[in-house]
């Protein structure tokens, strides 16, 4: 589940690298004059280091000369990073390095992403002994089998969305996390929180100008745990939900929705236009845990 960032920077200067190329060859069928202070510099490589060093510097206002009278900036034909400072290696300083600031950031994100998704909760790492009786254990069986079937189909599931819903300490959150986590490991783009935090990030958005609006709506699989819970901020939080629902629900975007409401009750709170396309039983599979609560109550009680 793990960020490889080495990789992430690799690939950024292979781009770098490449778009630097296609200039290049832009500039060589402008004027051949291009080709020969390239070649002019391949050649310094081979003198020693002082004559090269002076050829090198050279060549290099040559260059810079030439580039102006075609009215391009003068630092076309280096290689242009993304990060500068560092030059997409994520390092700074010599001969001790230290990470760059654009690595710190990426970093923090990473984790902030990461943090949402339980690593110890997946499906491997299910165990039976927590049911209290048999028949709480044959529901909770069954549901599992059943996520993880629709885990393994993912992105493109028969049925496109989940309806999990029973009362707390149920294993309900559990379930929504080894989905996301099994999508995850199968490199699907999966965003998973609560309806609580849903609406603290639009709120954070309204600040920041910068709506999670958008990712919400077309992340590839969204897991949207404790719905019900929040708080009901007038302007955002239904509103919030309906695009949620309406676009990915035309979309037949793939959706686990958790709750501890029926669907009734559902209904009830956030209004028929709402519970319709959450549960829709065309695209939706409802989901109830029955039986009594898990013996595993140290957990978080969901
Ligand atoms: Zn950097």
């Amino acid at each position: 589940m793990k960020t490889d960032f080495e990789a992430y920077y690799a690939s950024l200067r292979r781009q770098a690298l490449r778009q630097m190329e296609a200039r290049q060859r832009e500039c060589s069928a402008l004027d051949p004059a291009f080709d020969a202070l390239q070649a002019k510099r391949s050649r310094a490589f081979s003198m020693p280091a002082q004559g090269a060093k002076l050829t090198l510097s050279t060549v290099r206002l040559e260059e810079e000369a030439l580039l102006k009278r075609y009215g391009l900036p003068k630092d076309y034909l280096q290689p242009l990073y993304r990060c500068p400072l560092c030059q997409d290696t994520g390092y700074v300083g010599s001969p001790l390095k230290r990470k760059c600031a654009c690595r710190l950031k990426l970093e923090q994100q990473d984790r902030a992403e990461a943090g949402r998704i339980n690593e110890r909760e997946t499906f491997e790492a299910f165990r039976e002994d927590i049911y209290p009786d048999q028949a709480s254990k044959q529901n909770g069986l069954k549901i599992m089998a059943f996520c993880q079937k629709y885990a393994d189909s993912l992105p493109a599931p028969k049925i496109p969305q989940l309806y999990i819903y029973g009362l707390a300490g149920r294993g309900k959150s559990f379930m929504g996390n080894a989905i996301a986590a099994r999508a995850i490991q199968r490199g699907i783009d999966t965003l998973r929180l609560t309806a609580y935090r849903m609406t603290e990030e639009v709120m954070a958005g309204f600040s920041a100008n910068s709506s999670p609006l958008p990712r919400f709506v077309q992340v590839p699989l969204l897991v949207l745990d404790d719905l019900g819970t929040e708080a009901m901020i007038p302007n955002v939080t239904a509103e919030t939900l309906f695009a949620i629902a309406d676009q990915r629900s035309a979309g037949r975007l793939p959706t686990v929705y958790i709750s501890n409401l029926t669907p009734d009750e559902l209904t009830e709170r956030y209004g028929e236009r709402i519970a319709s396309r959450i549960t829709d039983g065309a695209i939706t599979r409802t989901i109830r845990y029955s039986g009594n609560s898990l013996r595993t109550s140290k957990g978080d009680g969901r």
